[in-house]
């Protein structure tokens, strides 16, 4: 790990820590049988405002490699996200109007899940993700993907091989790079001068209004907003020309930047989202120490639900081992002392033993175990609560109940 000192967008050092969340280990550090019991490294969990920019970020970063080199997630095992990136396509192909055989490149492109639409909208598709187990197996079905960080030095690389974009898109990659200046560097490279940039992130202000505090963790290290954004598309060339809310991870932006000189014109939104943020005082730390406030109340009645429920002798287990669950766990403290084990029907996951707690991991068949039925499953992956609940309507019909940790503490 190393320590910055300056702003990932504007290089300022006046960057006070507006929250922290203490240690824990790496939110998708899961481990094998081998691993269990012994000790896994934890990380500092803390949160800064820059006062030049507004840009709100962890300083503290982890190697790269071992962040994503081993990426476990699959976009498609997601039927949300599935449906989510089939209208993202559909919305850019409509957008630009590019003629079949126009260049897509989309830049974390995990299992190739976007990538296919465009595919099949008849456009030459390229993928980049580090991930090397996910992009070899996508490359073998049909989408190559380059296993490799995105930079400027892959993009002029790139670009050598005849590689000039009608499209880039990146999702959820602007959270996780802690040089933000090379990707927008080999974009604006990468890029057709008439070409589109487009973006997701998850949103500082849903973060914030929804106490979605365990999008907090290491591989986020920043908290977009779309004023300091600007500032950075512009030091390379380009322009952000419009911002649309999407529900995304409980909240996110979807950002759509142009290479200077572009022929698409600017929205009304851009201005319009900075003056909503202006209102919400995402650059004042009075509102972080009101968001740290509600994190402690969930915490205090969350807790105290778990432990009665324990002293009554029921067994409780959790639903989802999503990474924000990591986060959630430490930051409350729940155990093995409270969950026996977690389910999680992603099998990159199954048989393996959750961070820090060792965990173990198993699919929702456990649900269902006559000899050892749960009482209570506390649902961690919580922003996908309504389809769990319904897929697993048996469970209930034999006694379970649900708990739903955020962004209220409900019983269901
Ligand atoms: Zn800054």
């Amino acid at each position: 790990m190393r320590t910055r000192h300056d702003c990932r967008l504007c290089g300022s050092r006046e960057l006070p820590k507006v929250l922290s969340l203490g240690s824990t280990p790496l939110a998708n550090e899961f481990v094998s049988a081998d691993q269990v019991g012994k000790p896994q490294d934890r990380f500092p969990l803390e949160v800064h405002l820059c006062t030049a920019c507004g840009h709100v970020q962890l300083l503290d970063i982890v190697d790269p490699e071992r962040l994503f080199g081993n990426y476990v997630y699959v976009s498609s095992t997601s039927p949300v996200f599935v449906e989510h990136f089939r209208r993202y396509a559909h919305a850019m192909l409509h957008l630009t109007g590019m003629p079949k055989g126009s260049q897509v490149i989309e830049i974390g492109s995990n299992d190739g899940t976007l990538l296919r639409f465009f595919q099949e909208g008849g456009m030459r598709v390229l993928g980049i993700d580090p991930a090397r187990t996910i992009a070899a197996a996508t490359t073998q079905q049909g989408i190559e993907t380059i296993p490799e960080f995105f930079d400027l030095k892959l993009a002029q690389h790139l670009r050598a091989e005849g590689w000039e974009a009608s499209v880039i898109s990146a999702n959820n990659v602007f959270a996780h790079a802690d040089d933000l200046h090379t990707i927008v560097d080999g974009v604006a490279h990468l890029l057709h001068p008439e070409g589109l940039f487009v973006f997701e992130v998850s949103y500082l202000l849903d973060v914030v209004e929804k106490t979605l505090f365990d999008t907090i963790y290491h591989e986020h290290v920043s908290y977009h907003t779309v004023k300091p954004l600007i500032g950075l598309f512009r030091r390379h060339g380009m322009e952000l020309i419009d911002v649309i809310r999407v529900d995304t991870h409980g909240g996110s932006l979807r950002g759509i930047a142009k290479r200077r000189g572009g022929r698409f014109a600017k929205q009304p939104s851009v201005d319009q989202f900075i003056a909503l943020e202006e209102a919400s005082g995402l650059e004042d730390p009075q509102t972080f120490q009101r968001f740290f406030a509600r994190i402690q109340d969930l915490k205090m009645r969350l807790m105290e639900l778990l432990h009665r429920l324990k002293t009554e002798g029921k067994n409780i287990v959790g639903f989802g081992a999503p990474a924000k669950a990591t986060t959630l766990m430490f930051h409350f403290g729940i155990g093995p002392d409270l969950l026996e084990y977690i389910i999680d029907d992603s099998p990159w996951k199954q048989g393996l033993y959750t961070p820090g707690h060792h965990l173990p991991v198993v699919p929702s068949t456990a649900l269902d175990d006559p000899t050892h039925r749960p009482d209570y499953a506390l649902i961690l992956a919580w922003n996908f609560a309504e389809a769990i609940i319904a897929k697993h309507k048996a469970f209930r019909d034999k006694g379970g109940q649900f708990i739903v940790p955020l962004p209220q503490v409900e019983i269901r």
